[in-house]
């Protein structure tokens, strides 16, 4: 039922991050909505060019504002609930060089990801798809970390 739930949750900012970044995602919010009379109700994003068909509310003069997002989100990914969405993202990662190892404990994953003299390893997570997501997060200049969570790197000025 855990995997249920994370189904239906709200996209992480990790998963934001890689979907749009390396999985080529849209996540923009500029969107154009028309009707056509015999197929029903349509929208495009304004920057990307994704299109999407509304399903059903073919008669609808209007379309519902609630209708339209969830059309939307149904695009959202949830990235780290899914096996086979992670494995995509593991390769998109090696594709950009990235070497991607996963190292397991006691029946969860971390995730470690190399380039160059640059490595990243992340926490342990109960699924590979769950670290590939945040390794590959990691990777991204923007993602910032639980900002409470790493005092030791902080440089902070003598007086
Ligand atoms: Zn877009």
């Amino acid at each position: 039922m855990d995997g249920e739930y994370k189904a239906d949750r709200a996209l992480s900012e990790a998963e934001r991050l890689v979907n749009v970044r390396y999985l080529g995602h849209c996540l923009h919010e500029n969107r154009s909505v028309w009707n056509s009379r015999t197929m029903g109700w349509f929208s495009r994003c304004r920057d990307c060019r994704v299109e999407i068909q509304v399903d059903g509310y073919t008669q609808a003069k209007h379309l519902p504002a609630d209708v339209l997002a969830h059309a939307w989100s149904q695009e959202h990914v949830k990235t780290a609930a899914s096996p086979v969405n992670g494995a995509q993202l593991r390769y998109a990662l090696e594709r950009e060089g990235w070497r991607v190892q996963f190292l397991g404990v006691d029946g969860r994953t971390a995730c470690e990801v190399r380039k160059g003299g640059t490595s990243w390893r992340t926490r342990f997570f109960d699924t590979q798809a769950e670290a590939v997501v945040e390794a590959g997060a990691m990777t991204l200049r923007n993602y910032t970390l639980n900002p409470c969570a790493k005092p030791s790197n902080l440089v902070q000025s003598p007086h």
